[in-house]
């Protein structure tokens, strides 16, 4: 895979979010700051949990690092290409060729099987059918669903249905795949099961984790946990991934000011 050779410590931060303030207008009177000056910078290969009680911010963090969304002001940088300035359609682009998502609930579409689901963003991207089933099929295998790769969604336990999700969003070799509280509606168990998967997949492939949830258990999961409350980070462990590494100065101090 292409983006796993890259897999070396870098000074550029593959996500930079500077100074985010999202502003929900609720009337016109009046609006929800959502975000109130959060920064953050993620490193390529990193394994992240975004980590808050309801109504932090995650879910609006989630959705402006993936270009879902603008911010209110702030910039934010993404394999050092301000996405910010750019414009909506190119946005899209940015989402189909470096990212990939995991929600809460899948998403499948409920009338094709499993592996038809996970070919659907290959087949948007133009690749040859025959390419495509044997992409998807070679990602089903890796997320252990080689014996549900013709069954439907309904016919999935909810583990499966968001492995089948998972592999879906990995299809594209993405750079980062974000997470927004994918093991919510999962048992402690499956849930566990579902990142040490991903945690699996993280090291092996090299792809760049950003995970939402409200869970302590599943954040102590993670390399490394950022909490926010009320729109801002209050605290991070933030070592990147190659702390290790003597040599390399600390990432935390590069931030430009
Ligand atoms: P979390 O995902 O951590 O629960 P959210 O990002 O969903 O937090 O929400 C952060 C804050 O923004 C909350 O106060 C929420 O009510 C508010 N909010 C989120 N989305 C909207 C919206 N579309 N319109 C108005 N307020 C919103
Ligand atoms: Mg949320």
């Amino acid at each position: 895979m292409v983006n796993s050779e890259n897999y070396t410590f870098e000074e550029i931060p593959l996500v930079e979010a500077h100074e985010l303030v999202m502003d929900y207008r609720v009337n016109p009177q009046e609006y929800v700051r959502a975000l109130d000056g959060l920064s953050l910078n993620i490193w390529r290969g990193e394994f992240v949990a975004i980590l808050g009680p309801e109504g932090s911010g995650k879910s609006t963090l989630i959705q402006l690092l993936g270009c879902l969304d603008r911010p209110t002001s702030g910039t934010i940088r993404i394999d050092n290409e301000t996405v910010t300035d750019l414009p909506t359609n190119r946005l899209a682009g940015v989402r189909r060729d470096k990212m990939g998502f995991l929600f809460q609930t899948h998403h499948l579409v409920p009338t094709l099987v499993t592996i038809e689901n996970v070919m659907l963003p290959l087949r948007y991207r133009n690749m040859s059918h025959r390419e495509a089933e044997q992409l998807a099929g070679e990602w089903l295998v890796r997320v252990g669903l080689h014996d549900r790769m013709y069954h439907r969604p309904s016919e999935l336990t909810g583990s499966e249905q968001q492995r089948a999700a998972l592999a879906r969003a990995l299809v594209n070799d993405p750079l980062i795949i974000f997470c927004d509280e994918p093991t919510a509606e999962l048992s402690m168990d499956a849930a566990q099961e579902l990142i040490e998967l991903m945690r699996g997949l993280n090291y092996e492939f090299g792809q760049t984790y950003v995970l939402a949830t409200e869970s302590e258990e599943i954040a102590a999961m993670c390399d490394r946990i950022v909490r926010i409350d009320a729109g801002k980070v209050t605290a991070d462990t933030g070592l990147p991934i190659a702390s290790s590494n003597d040599e390399n100065p600390d990432p935390q101090t590069s931030e430009e000011s």
